[in-house]
């Protein structure tokens, strides 16, 4: 799965709705990976290569 640099995310929300399965925006403002996301979704590659600050690795 999908790890999120909380350190360097910014919030953006661009994971969050291209990927919208996986990837949420927690209460505090950054991305997170949604429990039980499923996994090898070809949209995580997408929220990878869009993220602004590459805060997204697998
Ligand atoms: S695309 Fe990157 S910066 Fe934007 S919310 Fe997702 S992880 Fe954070």
């Amino acid at each position: 799965m999908p790890k999120i640099n909380k350190d360097v995310c910014i919030g953006c929300g661009t994971c969050a709705s291209l990927c919208p399965e996986v990837f949420e925006l927690s209460d505090a403002g950054k991305a997170k990976v949604k429990e039980n996301a499923p996994e090898g979704v070809s949209c995580i590659q997408e929220a990878i290569d869009s993220c602004p600050v590459q805060a997204i690795s697998k």
